[in-house]
C-alpha cells in the first residue's frame, strides 16, 4: 500500500518522555495506521524537564490526537488532567492522553491492559487466579502490574524490592485498593524467603530495570535465588529480547515470556482508545513483533 500523503487535515498523535530517541512506538504506531489506512502520523516528542509542566497546555494548543507519556513523565502529568479514568486514578500515573466528547483532557493507563493482554496471552485467561504471584521490583511499572496481577485474581502476591520502604508504601497502597489481595514484603536477602515464595507462586515478574541493554550482564535475581520449574516468568524489559532472567528462568525450566507483547498491547489500547475504535491488534501481533524485533537488532 503506498504511503497516505500527509495534508493540512492530517492528525498528529506521539509520544513524550526524555530520552525518547529509543522509543519504538513511533515505528509500532505508523506501521498500524498505515496499514489500516488511517490519516494520523504518530511522532516522538523529547520533552525536557521543566517543559514536562506544559504537556496539557500543549496537547490543547496543537490540537493532538492523542499523546503516550513515557518515563520521567508518567506522575508529572496527571494533575494537569481535568479527568482520570479509574485504572489512572488506581495506578497514579497516566501513559495516555486524549481529549473526551466534552473537550476535558482525559489521563488513562494502558500498562495494565497491556501487562493483562500479554499474561492472556501467555498464561491464558484465568489461570493465574488463587495462584502465587512474586513481584521483583517496586516502581512506577510495578504498581501497574501488582493492580493488574490482583485484578486477574492472583495471591497471594510477594512483593520483593532492594528499598524495603518502598516495598511497603506500595503494600500499602495495594492493601488500600484491593483489600482481598494477600501481599507479603520478602526481603531480597532472604533467599530462604524469596525461593519459598517461588515455590508458591505460578508467575515472576521482573518490574526492575536489571538486564535492560546496555547493562544486559544484570539480573534481579539474588545468587542462590531460583524461580519454580514450570512456572512463568516474565520480564517487562524488552530490549534485549531475551534479558539474562530469561536465559536463567529457562535454565530452570521455567516459560520464559519477554516484555514486547506488554508494550504492543499497551499501544494499541492506546490507540482504540483514542480513535474510539477497535484495532484488530491481534491479526497483526505476528507482523508488528517481527518489526519491533528488527528494530532492536539494529541496536
Ligand atoms: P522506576 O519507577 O524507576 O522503578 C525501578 C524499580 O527497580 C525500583 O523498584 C528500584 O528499586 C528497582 N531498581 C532499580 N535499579 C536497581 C538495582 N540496581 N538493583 C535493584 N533494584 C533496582 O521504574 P519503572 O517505571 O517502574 O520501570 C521499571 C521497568 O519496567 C523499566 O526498566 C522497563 O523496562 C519496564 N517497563 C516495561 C514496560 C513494557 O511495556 N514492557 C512498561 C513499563 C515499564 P528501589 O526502590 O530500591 O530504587
Amino acid at each position: 500500500m503506498s504511503k497516505q500523503a500527509i495534508t493540512s487535515r492530517t492528525r498528529v498523535l506521539g509520544v513524550i518522555g526524555d530520552p525518547i530517541e529509543h522509543s519504538l512506538s513511533p515505528l509500532m504506531h505508523n506501521c498500524v495506521l498505515e496499514r489500516l489506512g488511517l490519516d494520523y502520523r504518530y511522532v516522538a516528542f523529547h520533552v525536557q524537564k521543566d517543559y514536562g509542566l506544559h504537556v496539557g497546555l500543549a496537547f490543547r494548543t496543537l490540537g493532538l490526537a492523542g499523546l503516550n507519556v513515557t518515563i520521567p513523565y508518567k506522575e508529572t502529568v496527571v494533575g494537569q488532567m481535568d479527568v482520570l479514568t479509574e485504572e489512572a486514578r488506581v495506578v497514579g500515573a497516566v501513559n495516555t492522553i486524549g481529549l473526551n466528547a466534552k473537550g476535558e483532557l482525559v489521563g488513562h493507563n494502558t500498562d495494565v491492559a497491556g501487562f493483562l493482554g500479554a499474561l492472556e496471552i501467555h498464561v491464558g485467561e484465568g489461570e493465574p487466579a488463587g495462584r502465587g504471584a512474586v513481584v521483583l521490583g517496586a516502581g512506577g511499572a510495578a504498581r501497574a502490574v501488582l493492580y493488574a496481577l490482583g485484578l486477574s485474581g492472583a495471591r497471594p502476591i510477594y512483593l520483593a524490592n532492594r528499598t524495603q520502604s518502598r516495598a511497603e508504601a506500595l503494600a500499602g497502597w495495594f492493601s488500600y485498593i484491593l483489600p482481598d489481595t494477600p501481599v507479603e514484603l520478602v526481603p531480597l536477602t532472604d533467599i530462604e524467603a524469596l525461593n519459598k515464595a517461588f515455590d508458591n507462586a505460578l508467575i515472576t515478574v521482573n518490574v526492575t530495570p536489571l538486564g535492560m541493554a546496555p547493562k544486559v550482564d544484570a539480573s534481579p535475581l539474588p545468587e542462590g535465588a531460583q524461580p519454580k520449574p514450570g512456572s512463568l516468568v516474565f520480564d517487562t524489559i524488552y530490549n534485549p529480547e531475551r534479558t539474562l532472567l530469561l536465559t536463567q528462568a529457562q535454565e530452570a525450566g521455567c516459560r520464559a515470556i519477554g516484555g514486547l507483547d506488554m508494550l504492543i498491547i499497551q499501544g494499541m489500547v492506546s490507540l482504540a482508545w483514542w480513535l474510539k475504535k477497535p484495532i484488530p491488534w491481534k491479526e497483526m501481533m505476528d507482523g508488528i513483533r517481527k518489526l519491533l524485533l528488527a528494530e532492536l537488532k539494529k541496536g
